[in-house]
């Protein structure tokens, strides 16, 4: 075999290949695995073509097993996948395909292994190892797909122009993997990004979604941001970040890049955290800087208020990413809407209160809040690093003595609606909100301790005051 597999794929491998010459269905392993293996990254999805039929294989080879493992298939595409334990069986008849100009989905005819090779993205991806008799575990490497990944280069096995007008995911594609396996794209393969990006608008948003997410979930987003933005595919499909890059001046001030600033945040935050939705609000936390801009004279550049506004914007930026409208959406919400709250806590003569206030507004997003913040100081000056680093942990410090004698984090009212009502006898209504407020106020104002008996009392005063 060519590439090194564990003893458990070997044995699957084996099935296959018995179950392939049985049928007399010449058969090959394809594409990523190949790859992962050959670069050393974990793989646990196994692609096999056969010239034949992939349904009738893949329920021979599901006959191997004992008990018999179910079969999804799929036959208007010719597919069928076979889930074990942990690995991923997909098998498919090998293929040729023919695109028309304004759909990314081909007319599919059977074709020969050569064929199928040629369908495929990337040299890197084309690559397959034979699981026949005659020469199993052979590699079948017609476009130099080995020499690509020795030399960390992503290139396409035919033209790309053609390869990239037919299917423009793919452009994407390039991209993600430039940035999961730290590849450059080759020059003229990058030139025919450039030259098709326009024709990205015919995929779909999801699919889109899909590889931006992939992109965010790699070591260094920054790389893949970088190309979708030198490629000109972001402003396509992200207009709004393509918008915060670049610096004006006035009067020699300049402010900083905030598209390179954005990346550098992403970065860091990505050392710290695996959450997607946390490194979406890193994306998105400056967004609205290009919109509150302003130059002050005598102070500079302003972003007055980018906060705010930032926070409004992304529900609409998910929706037109297609990203998902639910909770995700409102953490990244809050978390942009609240980035530069750690910071106003950072300066002298803090009072209880607005740390009370930070814990109540932030709530079980407290942590992800304060990681956003640290990855948020992109100052070169390493001096200045530490200090932002260290004022960040005397917040922490003091959010946590305060919590641990507020309990504010995940705040319940002491005091609720519904006894409020009772006990005045009074049906729902303004009042009760308002009475509500009152105990809330005065409990993140530190007038009253957090709890039942101080919220009860604070209660009936107020409401006689309102003379209930
Ligand atoms: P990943 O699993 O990380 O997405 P992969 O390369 O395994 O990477 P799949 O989407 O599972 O990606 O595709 C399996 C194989 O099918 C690829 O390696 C490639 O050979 C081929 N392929 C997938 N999508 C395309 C496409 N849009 N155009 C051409 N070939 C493709």
């Amino acid at each position: 075999m060519y590439i090194h597999c564990s003893d458990q794929e070997l044995v699957l491998l084996k099935k296959i290949a018995a179950a392939a010459e049985a049928l007399d269905m010449p058969s090959f392993l394809i594409g990523g695995f190949v790859r992962d293996k050959i670069i050393g990254r974990p793989t646990k999805d196994m692609d096999i073509v056969c010239i034949g039929d992939g349904i009738e294989l893949a329920h021979a080879v599901a006959q191997q097993f004992n008990p018999k493992p179910v079969v999804h298939f799929f036959k208007n595409f010719g597919t069928a996948q076979i889930k074990l334990a942990n690995i991923d069986l997909e098998f498919v008849g090998a293929r040729k395909e023919s695109y028309s100009q304004d759909s990314r989905n081909p007319v599919v005819l059977a074709g020969t292994l050569e064929d199928d090779q040629n369908r495929r993205d990337f040299t890197i991806n084309a690559l397959a190892i034979s699981l026949n008799k005659a020469n199993y575990g052979a590699l079948i490497d017609p476009f130099n797909g080995i020499s690509d990944i020795e030399h960390q280069v992503l290139q396409t096995p035919l033209d790309p122009n053609i390869t990239f007008s037919d299917d423009p995911l793919r452009m994407m594609r390039a991209i993600r993997f430039a940035s999961q396996l730290n590849f450059t794209i080759e020059e003229k393969t990058f030139a025919a990004i450039l030259q098709n990006a326009d024709r990205i608008k015919i995929v779909s948003g999801e699919r889109i979604a899909d590889e931006l997410n992939k992109i965010l979930c790699c070591k260094k987003p920054s790389v893949g941001f970088d190309l979708l933005y030198k490629s000109s595919l972001l402003k396509i499909i992200f207009p709004q970040m393509v918008e915060l890059a670049g610096a004006e001046y006035i009067d020699g001030k300049g402010h900083k890049d905030n598209f390179y600033h954005t990346l550098q945040v992403v970065d860091n935050i990505c050392a710290h955290t695996d959450d997607l939705w946390l490194r979406w609000a890193a994306v998105l936390h400056d967004i609205a800087k290009p919109a509150t801009k302003k130059f002050e004279v005598g102070h500079g550049w302003t972003f007055h208020g980018h906060e705010v506004l930032g926070g409004r914007m992304v529900p609409k930026i998910f929706s037109q990413l297609k990203l998902p409208q639910n909770e995700k959406m409102k953490f990244v919400r809050k978390l942009v809407e609240l980035h530069l709250r750690p910071i106003s806590l950072t300066k002298d003569n803090i009072t209880d209160a607005a740390i009370r206030r930070l814990l109540f507004d932030a709530g079980e997003d407290f942590d992800a809040l304060m990681t956003l913040c640290s990855a948020d100081i992109t100052s070169k000056n390493k001096q200045k690093v530490k200090r932002f680093l260290e004022n960040f942990e005397m917040v922490r410090v003091r959010c946590a003595e305060v919590e641990a004698s507020d309990q504010l984090r995940n705040w319940q009212p002491p005091i609720t609606g519904e006894m409020i009502m009772e006990r005045f006898n009074l049906p729902p209504g303004r009042i009760i909100g308002d009475l509500k407020n009152a105990i809330r106020e005065a409990i993140l104002d530190g007038d009253i301790p957090n709890n039942y008996d101080a919220a009860l009392d604070f209660m009936l005063k107020k409401a006689a005051e309102l003379g209930l």
